[in-house]
């Protein structure tokens, strides 16, 4: 048999795994290999988020978003129902506590409707104390539809079901560089080369580089934002039955900290988004060198510093003073003070940010000649994971004439 492998995939994350496995599914013996850095899957984004099954309100009708999410909630859900993986579907609440932040709610409504978002309903404050009796809102938007689940056990999944199918997973295997040839593609690596016909990148937080080392010209670098987590104390969990968040600022890619309770019963706060000095930067003290200077030197970062300055230094502030966390939280529930919250953990997203200072908000999924690169895969990339897995097996197949 040649060394040759048909497609090889860089990331053992959720989208990498999803990916291959869906072409496996679709084209049986082919050699597929998913090459991942660390020593276990779903080590990075994926295994540092806030576990939600989001049922797709917040994104443009005829986004890509929009159409992988609302449908990617129901395949995962089923996905989970078919391998007994843990969900619940414990709804979500949007709140406003605000006049001012009504007219942004009636949008999110009509988006969540045109979207097809499932049982969503506009709900005022009985029916609020009902779902969330430690809310004070106004008004809010109740999402039954949306659920928790571990988004690591669902990658381990797809992993088992890879090698079940007869592909490779590799750990403990960072790419170093990449060659093009004639037909294929040389993949160095920290464990030697490995060749392959086609390449898919879904390499996370460093997908841009490898879009670089095959010597594609993409027009974006990805900043890296930490999301950090308080978690609260256990006496304290009755305050959150399941998901509160605040109305979202539309001009953000991310949905303001909130509340969410995890598969594992604990209940968390947060993320904020503060700038990350590392793209694996999970802790406040961490510095890459390299990452950070690629950050500061990126036009694009400071085209996004100059329009959200007054952003990035409130968040900067709330990220240091737990007082002004613990006060963003408490617009939601009054009763919390900053007794109840402990030091949590963080997540970093893999921002992607174009040189004339745009924050990507869909999904960006590129194809050349002989890869398929994901450039953009925020959130819901995990809830939409096994439709972002079938669209990649789909684009790989037509571009790299797979099974002809
Ligand atoms: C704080 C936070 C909260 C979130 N909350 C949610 C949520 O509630 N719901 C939701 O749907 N989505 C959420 N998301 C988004 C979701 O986590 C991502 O969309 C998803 O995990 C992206 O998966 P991925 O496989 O593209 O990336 P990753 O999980 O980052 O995987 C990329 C993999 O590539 C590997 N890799 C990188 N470079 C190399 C190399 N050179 N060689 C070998 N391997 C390499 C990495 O080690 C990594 O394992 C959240 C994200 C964050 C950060």
């Amino acid at each position: 048999m040649s060394d040759v492998y048909d497609v090889a995939i860089i990331g053992g994350g959720i989208l990498g795994l999803s990916s291959a496995r869906h072409l496996l599914q679709q084209h049986p013996g082919l050699r597929v290999l998913v090459i991942e850095k660390d020593s276990e899957v779903a080590g990075q984004q994926t295994g540092h988020n806030s576990g939600v099954i989001h049922s797709g309100i917040y994104y443009r009708p005829g986004s890509l978003k929009a159409q992988f999410c609302v449908d990617g909630r129901n395949s995962i859900v089923d996905f989970c129902e078919q391998h007994e993986i843990a969900f619940e579907r414990c709804g979500k609440l949007i709140m406003a506590s605000h006049e001012e932040e009504l007219p942004r709610m009636e949008t999110l409504f009509e988006r969540g409707k045109a979207n097809g978002v499932e049982g969503l309903e506009m709900v005022g404050p009985e029916r609020i104390a009902e779902i969330e009796p430690h809310v004070s809102a106004i008004k809010a938007l109740w999402s039954p539809a949306t659920a928790i689940v571990d988004f690591s056990a669902i990658t381990r999944e797809y992993a088992k079901q890879l090698t079940e199918a007869g592909g490779t997973l590799q750990l403990n295997t960072r790419v170093t560089g990449i060659t093009p040839r004639a037909d294929s593609v040389v993949i160095q690596t920290d464990q030697g080369e490995r060749e392959a016909r086609h390449l898919i990148n879904c390499a996370g937080l460093h997908s841009d580089r490898i879009a670089r080392l095959m010597g594609v010209e993409i027009d974006l670098q990805i900043v890296p934002f930490r999301g950090e987590y308080y978690t609260l104390r256990k006496e304290r969990e009755h305050l959150v039955k399941g998901l509160i968040y605040p109305v979202p600022d539309p001009d953000l890619p991310f949905l303001g900290v909130h509340f969410t309770r995890n598969v594992k019963g604990y209940v968390e706060a947060g993320p904020n988004a503060v700038l990350a000095t590392a793209r694996e930067g999970y802790r406040k003290r961490d510095l890459n060198i390299r990452d950070f200077s690629e950050t500061l030197g990126f036009p694009g970062f400071w085209r996004v510093a100059k329009r959200e300055w007054k952003t990035g230094i409130n968040e900067v502030n709330r990220s240091l003073r737990k007082s002004v966390f613990t006060h963003d939280l408490q617009k939601m529930i009054p009763e919390i003070v900053a007794g109840d919250l402990t030091t949590g953990g963080a997540g970093v997203r893999a921002q992607a940010v174009r040189r004339d200072g745009t924050l990507l908000d869909d999904f960006a999924i590129e194809r050349t000649e002989r890869a398929v690169h994901v450039l953009n895969a925020p959130s819901p990339g995990a809830t939409s994971s096994l439709e972002i897995g079938k669209y990649i097996a789909g684009l790989a197949a037509e571009s790299f004439s797979l099974g002809v």
